[in-house]
């Protein structure tokens, strides 16, 4: 199909971005990437009058890393962020997710604003945002605002962002050197959407027990979810292989997947189960310097 009738607008600046935003209210959608919103428009399940062209906005592609936070304009391209030595340093667990979305024509052209908004369930960027409690800057013509990942997303593809406002850059807490990462993902084909993936940061203290663990699950509600771990009992614990399953099988007890048209809930709660338990253990490799 094609796409319906729109008026193209491709402004130079974030501000006359803005101003066009405003101007047209619901009735304009930006375009960054075109990898999610293409499709929709072919299909017609968006038929914006106004289409907001954000691609000569260079001003949004950047990658700042400086202390504790690596702030990313939300014009940056997957394969930058995949690759660029800057992210793989300040927080390689976001390089390492970014590098598996889709296919390598996608990664080129797909924008990390561009994820976080459309805001699909089991889409890695929403996911590490999550895991991290990223902040997403939103700005439009009444100023600026941040919003915690924790906050954005709302629903299938639904987020905190008004009419007339956009997202211009999300902000990462930079991974300390020795935090233990791991990332599993599971999809029918390599480069498709994920069932469920399952990502995890850890620490170990001077003993070698569990300082801290957080761990998030996408594809399996409406939203990334973080799983709260403290009822787990994890502080202070051996890092065993016992303790490391029963870890796993408290984050698979915390999420209520629904049975999908082809798989069933009970299908993704025991895969959730396996990804964190492959993921505790990628990360616990890494705090020992097993893993890469
Ligand atoms: C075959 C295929 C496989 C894919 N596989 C995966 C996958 O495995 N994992 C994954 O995460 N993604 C996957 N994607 C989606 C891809 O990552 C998209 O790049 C991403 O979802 C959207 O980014 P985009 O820059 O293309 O946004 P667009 O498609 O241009 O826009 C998406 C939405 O965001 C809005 N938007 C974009 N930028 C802004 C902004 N700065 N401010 C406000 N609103 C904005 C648009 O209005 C639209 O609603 C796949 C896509 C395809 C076609």
């Amino acid at each position: 199909m094609k796409p319906a009738s729109f008026n193209y607008h491709r402004p130079q600046t974030v501000e006359a971005a803005i101003g066009l935003l405003a101007r047209y209210g619901a009735s304009a959608k930006p375009i960054a990437g075109g990898q999610s919103l293409g499709p929709m428009l072919n299909m017609r399940l968006a038929r914006p009058e106004h289409l907001v062209d954000l691609n000569d906005l260079v001003e949004l592609d950047f990658l700042r890393a400086s202390g504790e936070v690596l702030e990313i304009g939300a014009m940056t391209r997957h394969i930058r962020i995949a690759t660029a030595p800057e992210v793989r340093r300040a927080h390689p667990l976001l390089a390492a997710a970014a590098a598996t979305i889709g296919h390598y024509p996608i990664r080129q052209r797909g924008t990390i604003g561009g994820s976080l908004v459309h805001a699909d369930p089991a889409a890695q960027i929403p996911l590490i945002a999550t895991l991290c409690n990223a902040e997403i800057i939103v700005s439009g013509m009444a100023g600026t605002r941040e919003v915690s990942a924790s906050e954005f997303f709302q629903a299938v593809m639904t987020v905190d962002l008004r009419h007339g406002e956009m997202l211009t850059a999300v902000r990462f807490p930079v991974l300390a050197a020795t935090t233990g990462w791991g990332f599993r993902l599971f999809s029918r084909r390599r480069g498709d959407f994920a069932i469920v993936a399952v990502a995890t940061t850890l620490s170990l203290d001077g003993d070698g027990r569990f300082a801290t663990v957080d761990i998030a699950v996408g594809g399996v509600d409406s939203v990334p979810l973080r799983i709260d771990l403290s009822g787990a009992a994890i502080k202070g614990e051996i890092p065993t292989e016992s303790r490391v399953s029963d870890m796993a099988a408290f984050v698979a007890d915390r999420i209520n997947p629904d049975d999908g048209a082809t798989i069933p809930a009970e299908y993704r709660r025991k895969l959730a189960a396996e990804l964190a338990r492959q993921a505790l253990h990628e990360a616990l490799e890494r705090t020992r310097g097993v893993a890469s």
